[in-house]
């Protein structure tokens, strides 16, 4: 098939809930993409931020074919050696003490909110419901995580939504103060926020954040569904605020490709979720388990997680040094830029009519690269990058 006829079919049997860049991918090997026509395409996007291991990568493709050939899917009311083999994982990396298996991220931070919630009620009875999260915040499109999400864009048209959310000033810790009232159950909050545009966390108010819910039995909650499995350069990005969240959400690169997301929890709240009180029938998938085990076990060693601090430093100096680039944000290889005009989504559209996939934030260019991209296509990437700012 050709582009025009994708193009056309998309238009006239898909809801159109996605604003598409021009081009339909229908291969790839690394960080290398491939159109219907044949062009290729640096990829510094990883979907957004899910294929860490790049394209059909090697032992990737092995682990999830051999999965799918021994058994697809079974329900959970049975066993499974691959789901259970990567909360294990989840748990060791984490030091945490238990993990629920979902299917996205906006799932896994749903789990966190119904965690968050009954915990409160088992321990404090009924009106001790509210979560405050972050103003520019972002956690996901169903009505209660739209309600989570700390953006007025988000809060139309679908009403009523999910009640019990207010939203704090990031780093502001005398709002944050001021917010935690009596009602208040959980902080919840992404260290970098992502789709806010990579806004990272001031460490003193993440600091102040998880001394005050120490101190009141509020739960630290933390979104690492993009943040999360090496992108930041650790497992997770809390390991670099120095805290210990009571809380984690993952999803976006734990699979690298599949759909599967997870939320992990400390001790005191293991027993808080029982059987009928959550569920669901594809979360924890084996092939998606099979597909997050190899990535687990393949970026979370140390010389993995050096690699990725080392290339993200590398795209850093290369982008400091390029026309149009007044500001360079985030952690590792989640890469936000500020354009000195302003024009990040031209630009994005430019680099793809030219060979590269990039990703936008609000008004920023967004870099996601797979974990394992090369060094020659990190530099094939950022001339693509270099000619498009130096002309628009
Ligand atoms: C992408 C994202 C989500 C939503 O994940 P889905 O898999 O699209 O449901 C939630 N939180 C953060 C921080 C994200 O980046």
């Amino acid at each position: 098939m050709t582009f025009e006829e994708i193009k056309h079919d998309e238009e006239q049997y898909m809801m159109h809930t996605y604003g598409r860049f021009q081009t339909a991918l229908v291969s790839g090997k690394g960080a290398t993409a491939q159109d219907a026509e044949g062009r290729e395409y640096i990829d510094f996007t990883s979907g957004i931020g899910v294929n860490c291991l790049g394209y059909s990568d090697e032992g990737w493709v092995k682990a999830v074919s051999q999965q799918a050939a021994a058994i697809q899917h079974i329900s959970n009311l049975y066993y499974s050696p691959v789901q259970t083999a990567v909360a294990g994982k989840l748990c060791k990396l984490t030091g945490m003490d238990k993990v629920f298996l979902c299917n996205s991220g906006a799932e896994a931070n749903e789990c966190a909110i119904k965690i968050a919630r009954k915990y409160s009620f088992d321990r404090y009875g009924k009106g001790r419901q509210k979560i405050l999260t972050l103003m520019n915040s972002f956690h996901g499109r169903t009505v209660t995580t739209l309600a989570a999400t700390g953006q007025d864009v988000f809060h139309n048209y679908f009403f009523p939504f999910t009640e019990g959310f207010d939203y704090v000033q990031a780093n502001n810790i005398s709002d944050l103060e001021q917010k935690l009232g009596e009602d208040v159950c959980a902080v919840f909050m992404e260290l970098i926020q992502g789709e806010g545009g990579v806004m990272p966390l001031s460490q003193e108010f993440v600091d102040a954040a998880a001394r005050l819910c120490r101190e009141k039995d509020i739960l630290l909650m933390i979104d690492e569904v993009q943040t999360g499995i090496s992108r930041t350069g650790t497992v997770f990005c809390y390991e670099q605020y120095g805290i210990q969240p009571d809380v984690v959400t993952s999803a976006k690169g734990l699979g690298g490709g599949l759909p599967i997301g997870a939320c992990i929890c400390q001790e005191k709240l293991s027993e808080v979720l029982t059987a009928g009180t959550h569920g669901t029938t594809f979360g924890g998938n084996p092939v998606a388990c099979a597909g997050a085990r190899e990535v687990l076990d393949r970026v979370t060693t140390e010389e993995f997680l050096e690699e990725v601090r080392h290339k993200g430093a590398y795209i850093r100096e290369k982008l400091s040094a390029m026309a149009n680039v007044s500001e360079i944000r985030g952690k590792g290889m989640m890469i936000g830029i500020v354009t000195c005009q302003d024009n990040a989504k031209a630009v994005a559209a430019a680099c793809v009519e030219k060979g590269l996939l990039i990703l936008t934030a609000k008004n920023l260019l967004r870099l996601l690269p797979p974990l394992n991209i090369s060094y020659e296509e990190i530099d094939k990437g950022l001339a693509i990058l270099a000619e498009v700012m130096s002309a628009i």
